[in-house]
């Protein structure tokens, strides 16, 4: 996995994530504090009933029991359906933890950021944690792994664990506002659609805004607002390319069909010198598959795309084979990619070669020229997307809550004692794969040994 992967991709040292691109805002909520009387709701509120929160639930709650300290733990999600993106991972297989898990595979203001909770929940005692909860999974390609019982399943045991363990769920009740208590030690305020709950620790597990319709939601930038803690902005990621004019008409024309490509971005570009390997998928909207999934969260608009469709071919020694001088120019390219792709590319090569039916001539026919021509519509090949298909269908938002603000060894709030902050609402991206799920866990499981 890593060899797929290009010294670029790691932020920031190509990517400058400034000051300018983050939002800051002072505390602004004039609502009054929890008053010296009140009681509290729980000893620990989460918010967001995700695999982030409930990990974080179930960790702190096995820890409180094993130090024979009675702990209330309560979790608070929007949705009457906990962990409605977990359910749906995976096209519900759950790809729910890659072997490769390291800070290079994430993207962040600060990458190393994850590096402690990566450390202290590494994959192998994930899947341990996984059969302890009766499942199981298995590996398919380049470290990533799957639930045996599917996403459902996993989602199923993790509440019923957390159930178990003695935590209980307020579901159905939307987060709206997070108030810190005005003294150390004292109680938060966290407002709800159905009025305020307190309690003297609160962990932000609201997720992102990606895929709306699986519950993601911008809360955690409006949240952030109001504790006055700087929100790096939310972007698409893990999310397909939307073309258009006669390279949307050539996608739709092949839709359903998928190869092996090599998506790269120019040296020029924001993220100059990305470069992935992986499989290309062509939809009736442009371009999707893995490749396309992993780019996007590179992608800027109007950067164009270089795409090798042979990635592992040696075009040029290719084209100039001894002994194959016979061969039609045709016949090589459906060597090498399926003969629908050919015919689209070979209908794309500029006026004169067309003209010359280049693609029905015999190898020792073509001049450098053609040869160069066919070498071209393989493996360099330029798009434009038009944009992304956004957070709609985002896997996975880049941006959140500004790590430097976080201790990376509990997830704990370093200017709001009692705050915690973990999964997707820090500014932390996984690449596809089940790095993003590794992350809600990892980041989950060090905040549960915290709280
Ligand atoms: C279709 C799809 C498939 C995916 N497949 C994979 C995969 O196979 N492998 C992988 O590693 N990653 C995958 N991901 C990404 C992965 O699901 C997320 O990164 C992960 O769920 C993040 O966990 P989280 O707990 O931080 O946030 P979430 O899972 O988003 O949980 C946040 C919770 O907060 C709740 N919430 C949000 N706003 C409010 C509010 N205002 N008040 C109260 N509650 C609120 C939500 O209802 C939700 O339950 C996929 C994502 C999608 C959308």
């Amino acid at each position: 996995m890593r060899g797929a992967y290009c010294a670029a991709l790691v932020f920031p040292a190509r990517i400058p994530y400034n000051r300018a691109m983050s939002e800051h805002t002072s505390p602004t909520s004039a609502a009054p504090l929890a008053p010296a009387t009140q009681q509290a709701d729980a000893d620990i509120l989460i918010l967001g009933a995700g695999p982030a929160g409930m990990l974080c639930a179930l960790t702190a709650a096995r820890r409180a029991k094993a130090a024979k300290v009675r702990k209330e733990i309560l979790l608070v999600d929007q949705d009457r359906t906990p962990a409605r993106k977990l359910r749906a991972s995976g096209g519900g297989r759950s790809n729910c933890t890659n072997l490769n898990a390291a800070p290079e595979h994430y993207l962040s203001k600060n990458p190393r950021f994850t590096a402690q909770a990566l450390k202290r929940l590494p994959p192998a005692e994930f899947l341990r944690l996984l059969e302890g909860l009766g499942l199981s999974a298995h590996e398919e390609d380049q470290g990533k792994m799957f639930c045996d019982q599917g996403a459902e399943a996993l989602a199923l045991a993790l509440e019923k664990a957390c159930r178990k363990a003695g935590c209980r769920f307020l579901l159905g009740r939307p987060v709206t506002g997070v108030v810190p208590p005005a003294e150390p030690g004292g109680l938060f305020r966290v407002d709800t659609a159905h009025g305020p709950l307190y309690a003297p620790r609160v962990a932000l597990a609201l997720g992102s805004p990606a895929w709306p319709a699986l519950g993601g939601t911008d809360v955690v930038a409006r949240l952030a607002g109001q504790l006055g803690l700087i929100h790096v902005p939310a972007r698409p990621a893990l999310t397909p390319l939307v073309l258009s004019g006669p390279e949307a008409a050539l996608c739709r024309e092949l839709t359903g069909l998928s190869v092996s490509a090599r998506l790269s971005l120019d040296a020029a570009s924001a993220c100059g010198g990305v470069s992935i390997a992986d499989s290309l998928l062509f939809t009736h909207q442009g371009l999707s598959g893995p490749a396309a999934l992993r780019l996007s969260s590179y992608w800027r608009k109007g950067e164009a795309i270089s795409i090798d469709l042979a990635p592992e071919a040696d075009m040029p020694a290719l084209l100039r084979q001894p002994g194959r001088g016979k061969a039609l120019a045709r016949t090589i390219l459906s060597e090498l990619m399926p003969r629908r792709l050919v015919e689209a590319r070979l209908a794309e090569l500029p006026p004169q070669f067309k003209a010359r039916s280049i693609g029905d001539r015999r190898l020792a026919e073509l001049s450098r020229a053609d040869l160069d021509a066919l070498a071209g519509i393989v493996g360099s090949w330029r798009v434009i997307p038009r944009t992304t298909a956004g957070m709609a269908r985002a896997e996975a938002a880049s941006g959140g809550l500004d790590v430097e603000a976080f201790s990376a060894k509990t997830m704990q709030c370093k200017a709001i004692p009692g705050l915690f902050a973990l999964g997707e609402a820090l500014d932390v991206a996984g690449d596809l794969g089940g790095f993003n799920l590794h992350w809600a866990w990892a980041s989950g499981f060090a905040a549960g040994h915290a709280l």
